[in-house]
């Protein structure tokens, strides 16, 4: 569960755990200061003269109602911070956009990615929350040499993707390779696609980028050791020959 604005739990970036949320904001601000004003008003009534305790309560109820018209001119409308339960640390927010901490939860890398690959996806999202068009021109990069790693020429993308359709691709694992494909040109072209106001895009690419990761090079090394583990080497043979007289 990423960060996310107004949320009652996520997964706090400072100590990663998925911990309750405490909000303070210009809307919830006032009648947390309520409260306080309230409780310290408590203590003094005890002390006064019962007369006195009607003008007190009028003198409250008022403060209340003026808490919320004071705290909009103090607090902005866009600031909000979330305090995490787990380790007392804070997120702090504009305009419903996490700021602090810098750092994002995305998933890391596949392993079995080459390691300049896991460099990319790694430098990608240090700047996701700064630059979601950046880290976006990083993550198309990181597809380019994925597919140069399976096998592909790593010069054309569409070309290569190309190449995979044509060797039967599933329809589904070319839709992940063209989505990262087509999101990443308007990262570096202009395009219709608007990547600056939109960090939910930009993220979602990471978790594709390791699916394809795991689809088109996990799998298939898995299963290739499981085979060699587990079939015997002269059925292996006997296999090999029957899909030759195929
Ligand atoms: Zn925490």
């Amino acid at each position: 569960m990423i960060p996310e604005f107004g949320k009652d739990k996520f997964q706090c970036p400072h100590c990663n755990t998925l911990a309750t949320q405490e909000w303070f904001n210009s809307y919830n601000a006032s009648s947390a200061v309520t409260k306080i004003f309230n409780h310290i008003f408590l203590d003094y009534r005890q002390g006064v003269e019962s007369y006195v305790q009607n003008y007190i309560s009028i003198f409250l109820k008022n403060t209340n109602r003026n808490f919320q018209q004071v705290f909009t001119k103090y607090i902005p409308t866009g600031f909000a911070l979330a305090t995490c339960s787990s380790c007392q640390n804070f997120t702090l927010w504009v305009d419903e956009k996490i700021v602090y901490p810098k750092k994002t939860t995305v998933l890391p890398p596949n392993d079995d990615l080459d390691e300049d690959i896991k460099a990319l996806y790694i430098e990608a999202s240090s700047i996701l929350i700064d630059s979601p068009k950046g880290s976006t021109a990083l993550l198309r990069l990181a597809l380019q040499k994925l597919l140069k790693q399976i096998g592909g020429n790593g010069k054309n993308i569409n070309n290569d993707i190309k190449d995979l359709v044509a060797d039967n691709l599933s329809p589904q694992m070319q839709k992940a390779l063209d989505l990262l494909r087509v999101v990443g040109n308007n990262a570096v072209h202009p395009g219709q696609i608007d990547l600056d106001d939109n960090i939910e895009i930009a993220r979602k690419l990471f978790d594709i980028l390791n699916y394809i990761a795991y689809e088109l090079i996990t799998k298939p090394k898995e299963l290739e050791s499981l085979y060699s583990d587990l079939i015997p080497l002269e059925t292996q043979e006997h296999i090999k020959q029957r899909d030759k007289h195929k």
